[in-house]
């Protein structure tokens, strides 16, 4: 610390712009200008210990006057009774100071303190070759500018020196007032010091300055360590009365003081937040370890250790135990808060879910058993049962035996799955369901591998984590559904499912680990077989359910989905009735398909509006006490002697309009055709649509073949005035549209054996366009089987001949004429039994086909074989073909 010291009466001035230096403060500058570089290099550099230079601040003053002229003026003033002497800078002057001083005019303060320099280094700019200076200066004592001027590039400044003598120094030490305010000062420094040793955790440096230095020296020590703005180091800097310059300092002590508290306080509260969780963490630990050493584990159980045994029940095969046990370590370690924790419990969950070896008890297989069983389920299938039967007498000789995959196919509504459902009761094993309609992604059967964020495992395993046993009758259901795009093939993966080579080790991507899916009994259905990949076809084995006759679905419904309806809606017998004429009426008029999904859900609204009417009756009867009275007993005789109840009553009636408003609860609601009517809508079909279709020349009647079964289509073609061309429309496939060429080409060839141009060479489309047109717009067509159907068509247009409207027809047809066949004859056939069609033109060659339609269907219906296309006309005219035996055919 500096000692008072004796100062020259003329300093060399360095200017501080906008910074104060105090005495007792150290700084670190770095001197580049020339001007201030010549001032180190002359007042410190070459005086080495003994140089002094002065610190003057400067302040930017754009209000400054003018300038005043070459010389430095100086405009001594009175300043609230203290000395105080201005110097203005006069602009003319500037070019031998500093550059920045050349524009700007600059206000100089008054009073500057000493410093000296305890450090000094020399440096050279490269490659300017500039020399600048760094100093480390001391601030020392105050002065005041008597008189400013310059020396060379530098000013210099005549000064007298404002610190007090030492006698001056003892008399004010005596003042009370001065020693209560540096009271004051130290105790405010004092705390300062605590408060900031607490924070740093450092101890006892600062505090032996309190003991050592002067307080007015500390008070600018202190004060120049703060952070405090110009105009504040300026009033320091002024304060030359002791007592001012000590209660300055003790103001920005305190006030220093505060902030730091305030601060403090700020950052306790975030500290507080931020620990929370942390703290929760080391108080579970602390409550684990309490509960441990209680050995209280089982209430309120961690749930880690609840997987774990979970785990361990699982009986998992070794080498997945192990990898299971890897995995659960690892969870351990992480903290719930983890990002991959949540993932990794969830697979451990899955892992202990999946029935490694839980399996249904397979019990002893009676097959008169699953046979009386199939039949109670299902009405008719009779071919169907017996390769079931046949199919688990395979299984109960050979219980591990590899047979292959039941495959049902068939239009929707025929029972596929629900005859799956009864295999799986047959064997006693657990049912479940997987549908891979519009599957597209591999990933569906096969997972995500864990890596994905939101992976889950495949349809198959998560299928059995539900079923919860590894031995279940697993249905593939519309296994034709499935498709193949960017994200891979399903098949493939299916096909792996489905080789027992290598379905005991199926490797499900999220699970990682092989599960062994030997045991499931896989049954799948499809609507098609066209569209199964031939691989996966190979490993299944086909049964076609072709759809029901109306005496079949008659059969059916009332044996199966009529008890199946009334129980699902509340009711019996005794409160609602279908009798089988009405059965029949919604069979042909409301339903027109294969199977019996559909007749169904008309079931079923029948029996929902009986089921309000059943209800509202039901409230409505207490409503008259007699009838309430009276209608007991009948209720009561009812429940105890069945459905005989009512003759008995009768006689006992006192009044017999009550006796019938009290039997209009006891007795069945009857369908009749009215109700039909009104809950079912108007009948949708017709035995006349045909007739009506047909009624005008052009129009002929198709068989043909789609995802529900077989299905009577109607043809239409018009003639119109135009440039000769074809025109199609509805919905058509390449095929279809090449038949449609063939047979206006053939149409056109045998225009004048047919009787339909008068002589050779003349074109039938001369100046005419001819539109076919495909109705029932939403339905896709294509395949070939529409040839001979066309051909009618265009003959009856051109010939303004009706077709017959009892007469159906399917048949490929070549360019020639022959009529080639065509598949789905069974489900075409039954099609237009449906449609009360009775002739049905087939080619002969589809005569074989004819074995599977059922001879019910048959003895109906008149089929007519053709071999060429002529035959096909000859059949479907009235009367024959009329043009035959003129055509040289
Ligand atoms: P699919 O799977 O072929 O589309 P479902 O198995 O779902 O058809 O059958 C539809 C409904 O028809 C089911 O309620 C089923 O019990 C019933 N069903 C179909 N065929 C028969 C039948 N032959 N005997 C009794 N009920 C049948």
């Amino acid at each position: 610390m500096a000692e008072s010291v004796e100062l020259p009466s003329r300093l060399g001035i360095l200017p501080f712009r906008n910074k104060v230096l105090l005495p007792g403060a150290i700084i670190r500058i770095r001197c580049t200008s020339p001007s201030s570089v010549k001032l180190v290099e002359q007042e410190l550099w070459q005086r080495e210990e003994k140089g002094l230079i002065g610190i003057l601040p400067v302040r930017d003053a754009a209000e400054t006057a003018t300038a005043i002229g070459p010389v430095l003026s100086q405009d001594v003033g009175s300043d609230s009774g203290e000395r105080s002497s201005r110097v203005h800078v006069g602009a003319s002057d500037s070019h031998r100071l500093d550059v920045k001083n050349q524009q700007e005019n600059i206000h100089w303060h008054t009073r500057g303190v000493a410093a000296r320099a305890l450090h000094l280094s020399r440096g050279v700019e490269k490659p300017s070759g500039r020399v600048t200076y760094i100093v480390v200066l001391e601030g020392l004592c105050r002065f005041s500018v008597q008189e400013l001027s310059t020396r060379g590039t530098y000013y210099t400044a005549r000064i007298s020196p404002l610190e007090m003598t030492k006698a001056e120094m003892e008399q004010v030490e005596q003042d009370p007032d001065f020693m209560t305010l540096s009271r004051q000062f130290k105790a405010a420094a004092t705390e300062l010091i605590s408060v900031l040793e607490q924070k740093q955790k450092t101890e006892g440096r600062t505090k032996v300055l309190l003991e050592t230095v002067p307080v007015h020296k500390l008070a600018d020590i202190f004060v120049a360590s703060f952070e405090i703005s110009f105009e504040e180091q300026l009033s320091m800097l002024d304060s030359v009365d002791l007592k001012v310059r000590l209660s300055k300092a003790t103001e920005l002590v305190d006030r220093h003081l505060q902030s730091i508290r305030v601060a403090e306080k700020i950052t306790q509260k975030v500290e507080g937040q931020l620990s929370k969780s942390q703290k929760e963490f080391l108080l579970r630990q602390q409550m684990r370890a309490i509960k441990e050493e209680l050995g209280d584990n089982d209430d309120d159980e961690d749930d880690v250790a609840a997987l774990e045994r979970k785990m361990q029940s699982a009986g998992m095969p070794s080498n997945i135990w192990k990898h299971a046990q890897r995995e659960l370590r690892r969870l351990k370690k992480m903290q719930p808060q983890q990002p991959g924790y949540n993932s990794s419990r969830v697979y451990l969950e899955l892992l202990a879910d999946l029935p490694w070896q839980k399996a249904s008890e397979e019990h002893e297989l009676d097959l008169k058993a699953a046979k009386e069983h199939l039949d109670s389920d299902h009405y008719g299938l009779v071919k169907v049962k017996q390769r079931i039967i046949e199919y688990l007498a395979v299984r109960k000789l050979k219980p591990d035996a590899r047979g292959p995959v039941l495959c049902f196919v068939g239009p929707p509504g025929v029972g596929k799955t629900s005859l799956a459902s009864s295999i799986a009761a047959a064997l006693g094993r657990k049912f479940v369901r997987i549908s891979l309609g519009g599957v597209k992604d591999e990933a569906d059967i096969r997972g995500h591998r864990r890596t994905y964020i939101g992976s889950m495992p495949g349809r198959l395993i998560d299928g059995l984590k539900r079923v919860a046993v590894c031995n279940p009758v697993m249905l593939l259901d519309e296994i034709d559904k499935t498709g193949s795009d960017v994200r891979g093939d399903p098949a493939s993966a299916l096909l792996e499912v489905l080789d027992p080579e290598q379905n005991n080790a199926f490797n499900d991507h999220y699970l990682n680990v092989p599960f062994d899916l030997s045991k499931v009994v896989f049954v799948a259905t499809a609507n098609r077989l066209q569209p199964i990949p031939p691989p996966l076809l190979d490993r299944m084995e086909v049964i076609e359910l072709p759809g029901y006759t109306p005496e079949e679905k008659l059969k059916i419904a009332m044996r199966h989905l009529i008890p199946r309806v009334l129980e699902q809606h509340g009711l019996s017998s005794e409160l609602l009735q279908i009798p089988e004429a009405m059965v029949k009426h919604v069979i042909q008029r409301y339903t027109r398909e294969a199977g019996v999904r559909h007749l169904e859900r008309n079931l079923a609204a029948l029996a929902r509006a009986a089921a309000v009417r059943v209800a509202e009756q039901e409230q409505a009867v207490p409503l008259s006490k007699d009838v309430h009275r009276l209608a007991s007993p009948l209720l009561e005789n009812r429940l105890a002697d069945g459905g005989e109840v009512e003759m008995e009553v009768i006689p006992m009636a006192v009044n017999n309009h009550e006796i019938s408003s009290a039997f209009r609860i006891a007795s069945p609601l009857v369908v009749d055709e009215a109700m039909l009517e009104k809950v079912l809508g108007p009948p949708r079909f017709d035995d006349r649509e045909a007739a009506e279709r047909v009624a005008t020349p052009g129009v002929s009647v198709g068989l043909v073949w789609t995802a529900f079964g077989g299905e009577v289509q109607f043809v239409e073609a018009t003639a119109m005035v135009g440039k000769g061309e074809l025109h199609l429309t509805g919905q058509l496939g390449d095929v279809i549209k090449e038949s449609a060429q063939i047979a206006l080409t053939w149409v056109r060839a045998r225009a004048t054996d047919l009787k339909l141009a008068a002589s050779e060479g003349i074109s039938l489309l001369e100046g005419r366009d001819v539109h076919i047109h495909f109705p029932a717009g939403a339905v896709p067509k294509d395949g070939p089987s529409a040839g001979v159907t066309l051909v009618t068509a265009l003959v009856s247009l051109f010939s303004q001949q009706r077709m017959r409207a009892d007469t159906a027809m399917t048949g490929e047809m070549t360019l020639r004429g022959l009529v080639l066949p065509v598949g789905g004859v069974k489900d075409k056939i039954l099609a237009a039994h449906r449609c009360g069609v009775k002739r049905v033109i087939l080619p002969q060659r589809n005569l074989k086909d004819l074995v599977e339609v059922p001879t019910a269907v048959l003895a109906n219906m008149e089929i007519l074989l053709a071999k060429r296309m002529e035959d096909v006309l000859e059949q479907a005219f009235e009367g024959g073909c009329p043009w035959r035996q003129h055509s040289k055919l």
